[in-house]
């Protein structure tokens, strides 16, 4: 089936608004944002900032509109849902410039992600059919309901992909959805609007603005679910206020993801895969590679060939071709990063590779290596979300596991070895996910439920997610009464 591009404006004209009830909303009782384009410093577009009367009307359309979404069925559900993600596809080139422009990221990169995602919608909407089957009439056994209202909180790192992997799920469900997307980034989540027109009005709406907004939203009695995806300090306030309201929460919140590698393994390999884990989308993941335990045996090979890898990694404007790395999203998180290597270089760790901002307009910073940072310096505790890998040198396998397990995160973790024994040890690493040389044979759509601080629920991403996203209970039938 084809389908009509949006036309997503990118020059400064851009000004997005909510979509409320299946139109769009200009309502700005918190005024009007511009948004920086991260590789200049300068505004390319605007937003209308929503507040909680905002959030009020938007969940009201989603409550409206549930009975029915719900009643349709599941093929009907699904039918619709194929319709969205042949609109979204037909747009992904829309959508990752404008998502390039507003994050900095790659354009390419952008597009294959956006991709990806509206299979994640495909597949929701094809498993909700078998979820759904009807059961037998008059029969006890378990049955499924939505939660009703679900709210849909995301960030800015993959503005978009916060939004779909998530939502084809939700709607299948049967629930219906009010997203609110990051501040930084509304552009194009807003730009979503106009394509999920096929639906009826208020299964899905968005409502841009703050944390303000989000937490009118999380507060609203008449939302029934929490999705939550962000940062720990926010992530805590959500879980409070779900857990004030009775409703359940899913938490997916930061990391500080640790790499064990091994003295047996190939030292130029693992390099590149450090670099890759560490600096795609300049360090913006949640599951970036942020420290990295290496064997003494290895560890200067490792160092030079890592350090070596930087000049692959061409930094400059997301739009681009020849960029593999964009800018950091903004002032602010090219300060922080730069602070966690400032300080960790005053406490004596070794920068060999970037390490200062680059010169010019926007927010880049270079792919930076440091070597020996503290065990308790930010660096090797808190989060960075930046293209900065920390290498701290241990003298076993066995001790780089049981500093990964150490801190307030527990995200992922992976780990480099040939040694059957070491393999056992770092499966057992505490982590949401953890990868041993790269991945590979492993259960397909695994419960994830991140470790620690670093996020709260589990969750699936394949047809396990409409278990996640539904309310079982069981119906039992007596004989005549
Ligand atoms: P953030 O916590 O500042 O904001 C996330 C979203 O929450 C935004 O939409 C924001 O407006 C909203 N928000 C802020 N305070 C709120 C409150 N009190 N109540 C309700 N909503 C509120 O995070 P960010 O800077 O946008 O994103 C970066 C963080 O997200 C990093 O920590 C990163 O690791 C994490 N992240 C986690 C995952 C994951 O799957 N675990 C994926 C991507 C990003």
């Amino acid at each position: 089936m084809t389908s009509p591009s949006i036309r997503v404006a990118t020059a400064d004209s851009v000004h997005a608004h909510h979509w409320v009830d299946g139109i769009v909303n200009p309502d700005a009782p918190g005024g009007v944002r511009p948004v920086i384009n991260p590789a200049t410093g300068d505004p390319f577009g605007q937003f209308t900032v929503g507040t909680a009367s905002t959030v009020d009307q938007a969940v009201h359309a989603a409550a409206a509109a549930g009975p029915a979404w719900w009643d349709t069925g599941a093929q009907e559900r699904s039918r619709l849902l194929m319709e969205v993600a042949d609109r979204l596809h037909a747009s992904v080139k829309d959508l990752a410039a404008l998502e390039s422009q507003e994050v900095g990221k790659p354009i390419a990169m952008a597009q294959e992600d956006i991709e990806g995602s509206v299979d994640m919608i495909r597949a929701a909407a094809e498993a909700g059919i078998a979820f759904f089957s009807p059961p037998s009439p008059a029969q006890g056994g378990i049955r499924r309901q939505p939660y009703g209202v679900a709210a849909l909180i995301t960030p800015w790192n993959y503005p978009v992909c916060q939004v779909t992997d998530v939502l084809g799920a939700l709607l299948a469900a049967g629930n219906t959805v009010v997203i609110k997307p990051s501040e930084k980034a509304p552009l194009s989540v807003a730009a979503l609007g106009p394509l999920l027109d096929r639906l009826p009005p208020g299964v899905v709406n968005i409502v841009l603005g703050d944390g303000v907004a989000g937490a009118a939203l999380v507060e609203h009695p008449r939302v029934g679910l929490v999705h939550f995806t962000g940062s720990v300090a926010a992530g805590r306030q959500v879980g409070a206020a779900a857990g004030a309201r009775l409703v359940p929460c899913f938490l997916e919140l930061g990391g500080k993801d640790a790499l064990v590698i091994d003295r047996d393994i190939d030292v130029a390999k693992a390099a590149e895969m450090a670099a890759g884990g560490g600096w795609v989308n300049s360090g913006q993941v949640c599951t970036s590679v942020e420290r990295v335990y290496v064997h003494r045996d290895i560890a200067d090979n490792f160092v030079t060939e890592l350090t070596g890898q930087a000049a692959t990694w061409t930094v400059g404007p997301g739009t681009d071709p020849a960029t593999r790395m964009g800018p950091l999203v903004d002032a602010g998180q090219r300060d922080l990063v730069h602070r966690q290597v400032v300080e960790a270089r005053l406490a004596g760790a070794e920068v060999t590779i970037g390490g200062e901002p680059l010169p010019g307009p926007g927010f880049f910073y270079p792919p930076t290596v440091v070597v020996g940072a503290p065990d308790h310096s930010p660096l090797m505790t808190e989060e960075t979300f930046g293209p900065v890998i920390a290498v701290r040198v241990v003298e076993s396998f066995e001790e780089g596991i049981r500093l990964a397990d150490t801190g307030a995160y527990g995200l992922t973790a992976s780990a480099l070895t040939n040694d059957p024994d070491h393999i056992e040890l770092a499966a057992r690493l505490d982590a949401g996910v953890v990868t041993i040389n790269g991945g590979g044979d492993g259960p397909d759509d695994a419960p994830f439920e991140p470790a620690r601080a670093s996020g709260m629920g589990r969750l699936q991403f394949g047809p396990g997610s409409l278990e996640c996203f539904t309310r079982p209970y069981g119906v039992s039938i007596g004989g005549v009464a």
